[in-house]
């Protein structure tokens, strides 16, 4: 089986997802399709959610506005005979997000196990829409909710997996499973008493890791809208060149330190079972991209990249007064923490 992953831009429009499909259709043997929310709709839903729950009335112009989103892409999809069906299912869907939304909105609250419940629609309607469109163009495809798959733990917006728990289940769906393609929502999961719970921002990534390993993939593909992985920041630099090849070590330093391509956690499931990574252009797929292996001897060049990340502060704290004085380096972090300052290297 291989498992593959389409993100947000890759899913964004009619004509996106036709692109993915046809991805889908070339592929051999058996696939996990795992889709994230359609391009900017996670935002919307978040954003939403904070002005319902701060008694802003205009919440209601953005819920429009991911209605019609979703509408209109499936009317351009034009799903023929199951149009009716599921234009019915995703209304329903809709439906549902309004009342979370009207309660936010009443009570002038959003806790974090509700704006996860709110979140998680933008996956669950792309994932509706994209198992019944691959089903339309003749292949055999099914729906699968990834919250039956994947047992987090109760912190909401960034859930901890129960490895555990969650591998058994993905096995043994995927033995028993006979359809060739299955397609699942990214970012979503559920806590074990059930809540919708989500693996944090980009997490669709990580969900197609999760399954990969789970279940012995052969490959992961990651779909996106660049050509691979970037010797820089090909919008800022202009020589920059997509890396063929790159190790698992390589590729997770550069997301970490702000190479966009991969959400970082996404490596380490896939690792340990030595589950090649490969990151592919939606719009340009005969590209080759960037193959994440264990081993990457194909460049001489010790540097295989450079990534930046905006908005940072470097601190140093020196002075002959801290020799041999303890709780300096306390004072300084404990102080950064009050004020949610996150230290990304020390
Ligand atoms: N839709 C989620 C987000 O925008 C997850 C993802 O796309 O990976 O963060």
């Amino acid at each position: 089986m291989k498992v593959l992953k389409f993100g947000g831009s890759s899913v964004a429009s009619a004509e996106s997802i036709k692109k993915a499909i046809s991805i889908i259709a070339a592929t051999q043997g058996k696939v996990a399709v795992v889709v994230s929310a359609f391009g900017g709709i996670t935002d919307m839903l978040l954003a939403c959610a904070n002005q319902a729950a701060s008694k802003d009335k205009n919440y209601q112009l953005v819920l429009s506005e991911i209605k019609e989103r979703h509408l209109d892409t499936l009317q351009l999809l034009n799903l023929g005979n199951t149009q009716a069906s599921i234009v019915g299912q995703v209304k329903q869907a809709l439906d549902a997000l309004e009342t979370l939304l009207e309660g936010a909105f009443l009570l002038g609250e959003l806790s974090p196990r509700t704006a996860d419940r709110i979140a998680s629609y933008g996956e669950l309607l792309s994932a509706k829409i994209i198992s019944q469109a691959v089903k339309n163009s003749g292949q055999d495809a099914k729906f699968k909710d990834s919250r039956n798959l994947i047992t987090t733990n109760q912190h909401h917006q960034k859930a901890i997996v129960n490895f555990a728990k969650t591998n058994k289940k993905i096995q043994s769906f995927f033995k028993q499973n006979k359809n060739r393609v299955c397609v699942l929502p990214g970012f979503i999961a559920a806590s074990e008493t059930g809540d919708t719970t989500t693996l944090g921002r980009g997490g669709s990534d990580y969900t197609a890791a999760i399954i990969a390993a789970a279940a012995q993939a052969i490959e992961l593909q990651i779909w996106t809208d660049v050509s691979g992985m970037f010797t820089a920041n090909p919008k800022i630099v202009k020589q920059a060149k997509p890396i063929k090849q790159i190790s698992y070590q390589e590729a997770m330093e550069l997301s970490h330190f702000g190479a966009k391509v991969i959400y970082p956690p996404t490596i380490q499931p896939v690792l340990k079972k030595e589950i090649p990574i490969q990151i592919k252009n939606t719009f340009a797929p005969t590209d080759s991209g960037t193959r994440i292996i264990t081993n990457s001897k194909e460049n001489k060049n010790p540097i295989k990249g450079i990534s930046h990340i905006n908005k940072i502060a470097l601190l140093t704290l020196q002075g002959a007064g801290m020799v041999g004085i303890p709780g300096f380096s306390k004072r300084l972090f404990e102080v950064l923490y009050q004020k949610n300052i996150n230290i990304i290297m020390i």
